[in-house]
């Protein structure tokens, strides 16, 4: 009899055969994979030794010496192939990803589509990376900025967006002419050896058009957070692009700090939407519907705390709890199914400590128990509405899991000092049809997050706005607008072209 383990596992096998990833590099391993839709081992990863990891960053660093003096729309070559091969690849890795991480099959194709997207923003770019001329108080001088590739870039990615995290990432830095190394989470790491599989592809088809591209230019190291301290540490890293759990930032950042390395920090949100009394509550409830139970609740964008106006509260949170009653839950990969698995027992044993929590607060809490779906090691949770009178206890932490804390207002200003009265800075929203309330929300004196969206959800970014928050969120933006700078370094050029030599500020120092 064929069980389900062995489905999935040869699903995983066949995927990754496709998709040309060496079947040594995923048998016999230390590092077990498990696929949380079934919660059945899939893969036995090999971890790359400490040595080689450091090997490999010495070799990038080599590369990179080559790969910047690359012309940058030739680097933006690469990349556009690999968009290419993203292309054709788009359903395996898509399937990948649900079956890895538990994606429902739209959002794991809708994940490879955003690496597609980032690529074909940074290959634009590449034709982009202007600096500028600036008025100078000396006559016949010109002052002008440049801009230059950094180093190695070391990228650290979370399990939640498995391979589009990467290629925000490795895209910019590419284009900006840096060489990459990434450690992918330990939990994710079989679409990362396909995401890389396929990089290499494109590796090929750039060195067959007749390009050059330096060995050692793009690295992928596979283990757990002992082998991203040792790139946080390695001082041939340039730049430390992390993407995960506030904790994870609070450990990498001060390291980085310490060596003057540059860092990217993308880390936690606990996201608010404000439900004002104009709000199109149609609207409203799609947009929390998908924000708050998207992914399982996994995404660091997921809607967490929701604070409603007195005068709607009772029109729409009835109605949010009969959505949430009905949404179906189960193998992602099924159709009409919207609400996948958590990733593992930890993430629902957090799951249970925030409902345990928000109970001792006295919430009233619907939803939020295991669904009988999945094998025993398979986690799989009704969403839950916990209804709070105060903004307190688990409220205010971010919990990795599909849980809506909701509260009710009456001034908007106090709605607004509550959604920034947290940690964590990333996105936030508000839904209102009053022009006032919505510019207030984007004001100086509204949202202190990186994102702040009127009449859409929470989640749901796109490439070309930066992507990021404040706060314990860490400060990095990402994936659009201006943020290939942070993958650059900077050189201010004054250049004389006069035969006197005058002195800023009118300093005088004749000789
Ligand atoms: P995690 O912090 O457990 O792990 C993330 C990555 O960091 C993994 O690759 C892990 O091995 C590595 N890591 C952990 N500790 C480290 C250390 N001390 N030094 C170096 N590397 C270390 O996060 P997770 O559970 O995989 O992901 C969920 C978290 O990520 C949530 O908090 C979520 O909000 C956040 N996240 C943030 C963004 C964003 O863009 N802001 C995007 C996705 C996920």
């Amino acid at each position: 009899m064929i069980t389900e383990k062995t489905r999935t596992g040869e699903e995983v096998a066949n995927l990754l055969k496709t998709l040309g990833v060496d079947a040594a590099t995923y048998n016999g391993g230390s590092l077990t994979v498990t696929s949380p839709v079934t919660g059945d081992e899939i893969a036995q990863t090999v971890e790359t030794p400490a040595a080689d990891a450091a090997k490999a960053i010495d070799a990038a660093h080599q590369a990179f010496l080559d790969w910047r003096t690359v012309p940058a729309p030739k680097r933006g070559e690469l990349v556009r192939l690999f968009g290419e091969e993203l292309r054709t690849h788009k359903n395996e890795l898509g399937k990948l990803v649900s079956l890895e991480v538990g994606k429902v099959t739209s959002e794991g194709l809708g994940e490879v589509q955003e690496m597609i997207d980032i690529c074909d923003f940074a290959v634009g770019l590449s034709r982009q990376l202007y600096g500028l001329t600036i008025a100078t108080e000396r006559s016949q001088h010109r002052m002008m900025e440049t801009w230059h590739p950094l180093g190695v870039v070391g990228i650290i990615s979370a399990f939640n967006f498995p391979v589009a995290v990467w290629a925000w990432n490795a895209a910019l830095a590419l284009v900006c002419g840096n060489a990459i190394v990434w450690k992918p989470s330990e939990k994710s790491p079989l679409t990362a050896l396909a995401t890389h599989a396929i990089f290499e592809r494109a590796l090929k088809r750039y060195i067959d058009e007749g390009y050059d591209a330096p060995v050692g230019l793009s690295a992928l190291i596979i283990g757990g957070r002992e082998l991203g301290e040792a790139m946080v540490d390695h001082h041939k890293v340039a730049l430390v692009s992390a993407t995960g759990s506030t904790a994870m930032g609070r450990a990498v950042g001060p390291k980085l700090a310490a060596r003057f390395a540059r860092s990217i920090l993308e880390l936690g949100g606990n996201n608010a939407a404000i439900i004002a009394p104009t709000a199109d509550l149609d609207l409203a409830l799609r947009g929390i519907a998908f924000s708050a139970m998207g992914t399982a609740g996994q995404r660091c964008t997921t809607l967490r705390r929701l604070f409603v106006h007195d005068s709607v509260y009772d029109t729409l949170i009835p109605r949010l709890k009969k959505a949430y009653a009905s949404v179906k839950i189960g193998n992602p990969m099924e159709d009409g199914v919207l609400v996948g698995p958590l990733i593992d027992k930890a993430a629902f044993d957090g799951f249970e400590k925030a409902m345990a929590d928000a109970k001792a607060t006295g919430a009233t809490i619907t939803g939020g128990e295991r669904a009988s779906v999945g094998g025993d090691n398979a986690y799989y949770v009704r969403p839950a509405i916990v209804e709070m009178t105060r903004h307190e206890g688990p409220m205010l932490r971010e919990t990795f899991a599909p849980i809506l804390y909701v509260m009710r207002y009456s001034d908007i200003k106090d709605a607004v000092a509550m959604q920034n009265d947290v940690g964590a800075g990333l996105s936030s929203s508000i839904f209102t049809n009053d022009m006032r309330e919505a510019e207030l929300f984007m004001s100086a004196a509204g949202s202190d997050c990186g994102i702040a969206n009127v009449n859409i959800g929470t989640s749901g970014a796109e490439i070309g706005g930066a992507f990021g928050g404040e706060k314990e969120t860490g400060g990095g933006r990402e994936s659009g607008s201006d943020s290939w700078r942070a993958y650059m370094r900077r050189a201010t050029n004054t250049i004389n072209y006069g035969s006197s030599l005058p002195l800023a500020q009118g300093v005088k120092f004749d000789v």
